[in-house]
């Protein structure tokens, strides 16, 4: 097909933008496993799901067999406040690296919360409002899932409460401030609020905190409180669902042009905003209409992917969730401080690790942070946008597959996720400008407690 002069941005019209999720289970040829219920480990049943999650989202988590799902108006309403985001063509970043590649990226930083995030908070802020709750719980590393839920939840008026990796809220206190604007309540984890964090205070005073300890402590609040429940901004499928957003306005885009990209490239911390860009690419894919290559993108510091083990694992470290079986390091692996904060989870969505391990999702690889922060600042001088360490990732990837087809003089399409903007990690920017950032990438020894962690099941030999 000829193709039209593409210009720098796309926006869709309000007409254009999704009114239904895809969502890719019902696309597969074969299911994840379920999860497990990790008393009886029998799979879990709505029933066991429902007193920590809100009901809808739970139906969502269990439907594999409608390929399309109505995005309530209200829902829809609130995405209009910050969506369309704007699908670019990397023109100057295309011209710097003097390649004959196409690049495009989906720019999902333009939110005050500043990440993709939102496109899930809204919905479960949405659906926690329905079914009558009044408060809502969860975790957060870096801040933008805190962010992004208080955002989603001052909007439909629930009360929420925020477990924020230590660290982080002693890194970021700007980010805490913005939490707090929005009206959502800040505790800093470990914290003596629960007994998850008091038993891991006792053990290590002194430690940072982590994500899988914040669930926990977020876990226990919402069991334990009248009309609460917890809320997961990754991993889970029914968040990967409502991140279908993405995938689907990019591919509207594209389809204008007559584009369908070579290669789509996602980083993945618990996988949900690369599960969302590739959804209506991977749809077709599964149904034989593209050879589109996939390729996720993790912190070699946090290889849950590519050195991970296809197990089931819990999903926090307290071990309280139900089971999944993902690609994980195990939820007793505590990663090396890296500044890609979204990108330090133990495990990986089940949706992801299952196209990867039948081979849908082709290829997972890791980075080094001195050279995703390369990466980062040299696309920041080119295209003008501050990346997210995160995201920078993506652009680290999506810039060696356009150097390699500069040696190749292939013309490929390369598409790229750009999950959102690197304002509240200036400090990273800085120790990378000074030239004081470390690569830590573990060793198998290093990993060897994370695997040791995983729970004695049938299920788990011969991994
Ligand atoms: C949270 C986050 C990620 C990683 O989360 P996924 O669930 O893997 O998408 C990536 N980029 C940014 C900017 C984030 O905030």
């Amino acid at each position: 097909m000829q193709r039209k002069d593409i210009p720098y941005k796309t926006y869709l019209t309000e007409d254009e933008m999704p009114k239904q999720w895809l969502n890719i289970k019902a696309f597969m040829p074969e299911q994840h496993d379920p999860f497990l219920n990790p008393a009886t480990l029998k799979p879990c049943t709505r029933e066991d799901l429902l007193p920590v999650f809100c009901g809808e989202l739970v139906d969502q988590e269990l439907n594999t067999t409608d390929r399309y799902i109505d995005i309530p108006q209200e829902i829809r309403d609130f995405l209009k406040l910050y969506r369309p985001s704007p699908l670019v063509r990397a023109y100057e970043l295309e011209k710097a690296l003097d390649t004959p590649a196409e690049i495009y990226y989906k720019f999902e930083g333009n939110n005050t919360s500043g990440s993709h995030k939102l496109n899930s908070a809204v919905a479960q802020a949405y659906y926690a409002k329905r079914q009558g709750l009044s408060s809502v719980t969860t975790e957060t590393g870096a801040g933008q899932w805190g962010t992004a839920l208080s955002m989603a939840c001052g909007f439909f008026g629930l009360d929420l409460k925020v477990y924020m990796v230590k660290v982080s809220a002693q890194q970021k206190p700007h980010r805490r401030a913005v939490i707090e604007t929005y009206g959502g309540q800040v505790i800093p984890s470990p914290s003596d609020t629960t007994q998850a964090g008091r038993k891991i205070l006792e053990r290590m005073p002194d430690t940072g905190g982590s994500l899988g300890c914040a669930i926990s402590e977020a876990i226990e609040v919402a069991t334990s409180t009248p009309n609460c429940r917890y809320v997961l901004g990754s991993v889970l499928d029914h968040v990967a669902l409502h991140q279908s957003v993405i995938g689907l306005e990019t591919k509207t885009a594209l389809d204008k042009y007559g584009v369908t990209p070579d290669i789509v490239i996602g980083c993945a911390g618990g996988g949900s905003n690369l599960a969302g860009l590739i959804a209506p690419f991977m749809a077709d894919k599964l149904l034989g209409k593209n050879n589109i290559r996939f390729i996720a993108v993790e912190p070699a510091s946090c290889p849950s992917l590519t050195r991970g083990k296809y197990a089931y694992d819990f999903c926090d470290t307290g071990k309280t969730t139900p089971l999944a079986r993902m690609y994980t390091l195990g939820s007793g692996f505590i990663p090396s401080a890296n500044h890609a904060g979204g990108l330090r989870y133990h495990g990986m969505s089940p949706i992801l690790s299952k196209l990867y391990h039948d081979g849908y999702l082709d290829e997972a690889r890791t980075a080094e942070q001195s050279s995703v922060f390369e990466a980062a600042v040299f696309f920041a001088r080119c295209e003008g946008t501050l990346p997210a360490p995160e995201s920078s990732h993506a652009i680290r990837v999506a810039i060696d597959e356009a150097l390699a087809c500069k040696r190749t003089g292939e013309k490929k399409k390369i598409l790229f996720g750009l999950t959102g903007t690197g304002y509240f990690d200036m400090s990273a920017y800085s120790s990378y400008l000074r030239g004081d950032m470390r690569d830590y990438v573990p060793t198998d020894a290093d990993l060897q407690p994370g695997f040791e962690s995983l729970p004695d099941i049938p299920h788990n030999r011969n991994l």
